[in-house]
């Protein structure tokens, strides 16, 4: 029976059952365990399916949302799962790692004075994606002939993917190249396991492979072959670069060069890609702190503290030099790190980082800090107060302050235009000044989002179909059509 407004405001968002924090801590299982189907549908009821559909906007892929939830409610989620995939190629993993709260559960209607109370967005999609996995009811969508466009895409992340998703399904042959041995980039090397199972991304990638997208690993482009080489060598007709922003940066304070002191990027592939935290089933050694500072607000700072939480670290420090409202983290890892008991050090950033005889990280002094005039980003600045030092021993610093481009491609290409950061200038398609040549996602943006990745390849995926019909609109006349 179709409820009435009313009884659809009178319902409570559905909150997910999750490990205890005291269980969870030392464990590397996901940490929510799903919505059951009887919790998905009262939740997909409390949606209103408003005549101003905001969450749609609000979504950097448009999934059509309100008619994804009103199929959950009629309990079809195969079919949900679907019409989502129509937009959005790996929704179990954006169900889990989007930040709903600033997408499209921000702009929900429910949502308007608190968003914890706006519909359960990403956990229907997360629900219904997980389903549809689980009962083997994925489906390989029948793909037209294929018209005989090659393209090479570098990169297997969110944005590389979706490229290659898009076009196999327009007729093109994808082909990846990405230089690690497994594919997804900071699905699998960055987003820890009790955050983002492996098996999810492994899924979500062999649908793609199903399709028909090619993927060779252990390819570094730039070495193996330039971008060049792609199109007069391997005789590829367009060139997608996705290759992220993960080359670390650290903070210039003295003691960075101690022993014990890590980039969050090596940090995390050591644990997530090589799988140190199953040590010593996989060979892949790691130094356990167990005083753990970690430096940063962000997802990566998030993410490492509870890494090491669960590698065995006695105490872990989060050390930010904002406010805790002005952490870019998912407000969810937020609030698991604080249930898990990471300290937060707010408002304080390190002004040297001491060590012993042997070159080993065995403290920390910090500054305070107070917010003053906003800057350009909109947020308040942070201003060091005056003699305002305090110290604290750890044994392990992980920095995680943020990545830059890494310069292989771009260096290896020298008439591809890129900023002075170093990331790759492109249109609002991902058009780069190179004919054929497009880029997106964090190696456009800097560090983002994996939706916004997404996003952008979806929006070069439109373009490279574009631009290749408009050059060969003459040969892909079909016969009847020809001029006599
Ligand atoms: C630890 C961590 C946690 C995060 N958590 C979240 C989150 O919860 N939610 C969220 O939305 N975002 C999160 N992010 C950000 C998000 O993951 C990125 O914005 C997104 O993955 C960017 O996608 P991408 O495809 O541009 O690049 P990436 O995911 O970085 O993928 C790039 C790929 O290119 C490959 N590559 C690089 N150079 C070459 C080369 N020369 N040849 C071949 N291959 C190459 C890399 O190996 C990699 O596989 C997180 C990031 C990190 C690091």
């Amino acid at each position: 029976m179709e409820l009435t407004a009313k009884e659809r405001m009178a319902i409570e968002r559905h909150g997910m059952a999750e490990q205890p924090p005291d269980l969870r801590n030392r464990n590397f299982e996901e940490v929510p365990y799903g919505y059951t189907p009887e919790e998905a549908v009262a939740e997909a009821q409390r949606c209103l399916n408003c005549k101003k559909r905001q969450c749609i906007s609000g979504c950097p892929v448009e999934v059509p949302i309100p008619e994804f939830i009103a199929l959950v409610a009629e309990e079809k989620f195969a079919e949900a799962a679907r019409l989502i995939k129509t937009k959005n190629v790996l929704p179990a993993i954006c169900g889990r790692v989007c930040p709903q709260e600033t997408q499209c559960e921000e702009v929900c209607v429910r949502g308007k004075k608190d968003v914890t109370k706006a519909v359960a967005i990403g956990n229907l999609e997360r629900f219904v994606a997980d389903y549809e996995r689980e009962n083997n009811l994925m489906e390989v969508p029948e793909l037209p002939d294929k018209n005989g466009f090659k393209i090479a895409v570098i990169g297997s992340g969110p944005s590389g993917l979706t490229v290659a998703g898009d076009l196999i399904q327009l007729g093109y042959e994808a082909t990846i190249y990405e230089a690690f041995h497994l594919g997804g980039g900071v699905l699998v090397y960055g987003i820890p396991e009790f955050r983002l199972p492996k098996k999810i991304v492994e899924k979500e990638i062999g649908a793609l492979e199903d399709l028909g997208v090619k993927i060779y690993y252990n390819s570094v482009i730039g070495r193996l072959y330039k971008v060049d080489d792609l199109f007069n060598i391997m005789g590829f007709n367009a060139v997608y670069i996705g290759v992220g922003a993960g080359l670390p940066i650290f903070l210039n304070v003295p003691g960075m060069n101690l022993n014990g002191v890590f980039s969050a990027n090596e940090y995390l592939t050591r644990s997530n890609l090589m799988k140190s935290y199953l040590f010593p089933k996989y060979r892949t050694p790691m130094v356990i702190g167990k005083k753990v500072a970690v430096l940063g607000g962000g997802n990566v700072a998030m993410d490492s503290a509870r890494t090491a939480l669960r590698l065995g670290a006695e105490k872990v420090t989060i050390v930010y030099r904002r406010a805790r409202e002005q952490m870019p983290a998912r407000a969810a890892e937020v609030h698991h790190a604080e249930e898990e008991k990471i300290e937060f050090r707010l408002l304080s950033s390190p002004v040297e980082i001491y060590g012993n005889e042997q070159g080993w990280a065995t403290g920390m002094k910090c500054q305070r800090y107070e917010l003053g005039e906003p800057d350009e980003s909109g947020r308040q600045r942070p201003v060091p107060i005056e003699n305002s030092f305090f110290e604290f021993d750890c044994d392990q610093v992980i920095v995680a302050i943020g990545g830059q481009a890494n310069p292989l491609i771009t260096a290896t290409t020298p008439d591809m235009k890129v900023n002075k950061w170093g990331y790759i200038e492109v249109d609002d398609w991902g058009r780069t000044n190179k004919e054929f040549v497009y880029a997106g996602g964090d190696i456009v943006t800097g560090a983002a989002t994996v939706i916004s990745a997404m996003g952008a390849g979806r929006r070069a995926a439109k373009a490279i179909h574009e631009d290749l019909m408009k050059e060969t609109d003459e040969t892909l006349r079909p016969p009847d059509e020809e001029v006599e």
